[in-house]
């Protein structure tokens, strides 16, 4: 669920740590003009995104000061001097630990506030030291203004990931069916990898399928528009709000844009019935209600037409919606 912003943020707080590194190496070798010169870039630099992602201006006057200091003024290497350093140090990295908090709260589908929805405790099974894990190595957030929920944390390496698993033939027949039965003609915009199953379905019944991967649904700025668009696994990434407008800006009017998710009101369920941990699969996708479908489909001018559940054991919502 890494957005370009939250890796700038993380690039941000390695680079802090650097400079002051390299500023350590400048102290302990009195005035070596190349250090001098890495350390000054490196606080510009950091100034620079900064202010870029507006963070408190006194942090970012703190940084300049810093820079100039040892561009221009600094002879000597005293206590004081990396006493201030490193009060700049921590400073720099708190306003980068409240920029990645503010980041994780903004829902990646409608760009509301979201708030910690489920913290799940894991503790690992069989570990050899006999380790227990009981921080929350996952957490949810539910948006306050879409009701979707969506990933905002995931200790790394603990929760084992599957393998995707691939839609059926008979499965991707009975959706393109589906999409048949409202779409106005046979033009389709498929968002999404071509080997694709629902890809190579598509164009064996004859649609004619124009595809574009999510990536470059984003870059490009053909208008075609097409009687329905498809998007084949919509991905976390703060992008997908902007995917869903690049969607449903393709649609003709009365186009029928289809897409799923997993279904989390059936993954509750199974947790109350049987005890079964969710979460445990498709973390990586937004998790989608009746409620957080319905607000969502508004929020991009389009009517809900259908909302299958599919699947047993593990449940999945098909949507289709039309534009008005
Ligand atoms: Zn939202």
């Amino acid at each position: 669920m890494a957005t370009g912003r939250m890796n700038q943020l993380v690039v941000m707080v390695n680079l802090c740590s650097s400079v002051v590194e390299g500023i350590e190496h400048l102290i302990a070798s009195q005035s070596n003009d190349r250090l001098k010169e890495d350390a000054v870039s490196g606080l510009l630099t950091l100034e620079e995104n900064l202010k870029g992602l507006q963070a408190d201006k006194s942090v970012i006057h703190e940084t300049r000061w810093m820079a100039e200091v040892i561009k221009n003024w600094l002879f000597v290497y005293d206590r004081e001097f990396r006493d201030r350093l490193y009060r700049w140090y921590f400073k720099a990295l708190k306003e980068l630990r409240n920029l990645m908090f503010a980041e994780i709260e903004i829902c990646p589908v409608c760009s509301g506030k979201g708030t910690v929805h489920y913290g799940a405790s894991l503790y690992m099974e069989g570990d050899e030291t006999g380790k227990e894990i009981i921080k929350p190595v996952r957490i949810f957030m539910k948006c306050k203004e879409c009701g979707n929920y969506y990933l905002a944390k995931e200790e790394p390496g603990i929760i084992k990931r599957r393998k995707r698993t691939a839609r059926t033939r008979a499965g991707c027949k009975r959706i393109l069916a589906d999409i048949e039965s409202l779409a106005a003609d046979d033009t389709i915009l498929f968002i999404g990898n071509q080997n694709s199953q629902l890809y190579k379905e598509a164009v064996a019944a004859g649609w004619k399928v124009s595809a574009l991967l999510e990536a470059d649904a984003l870059s490009t700025d053909k208008k075609d528009r097409y009687a329905a668009v498809i998007i084949d696994r919509l991905s976390d990434s703060r992008d997908m709000n902007a995917i869903l407008d690049r969607a449903a800006d393709s649609l003709a009017d009365g186009g029928i844009l289809w897409f799923d998710g997993p279904d989390l009101d059936k993954s509750m369920d199974l947790l109350v019935k049987k005890g079964r941990v969710i979460w445990r699969n498709m973390a990586s996708e937004v998790y989608l209600t009746q409620k957080g479908t319905e607000n969502l489909a508004k929020l991009f001018g389009l009517t809900i037409k259908s909302r299958k559940k599919v699947g047993t054991t593990l449940g999945r919502i098909e949507i289709i919606a039309q534009k008005s």
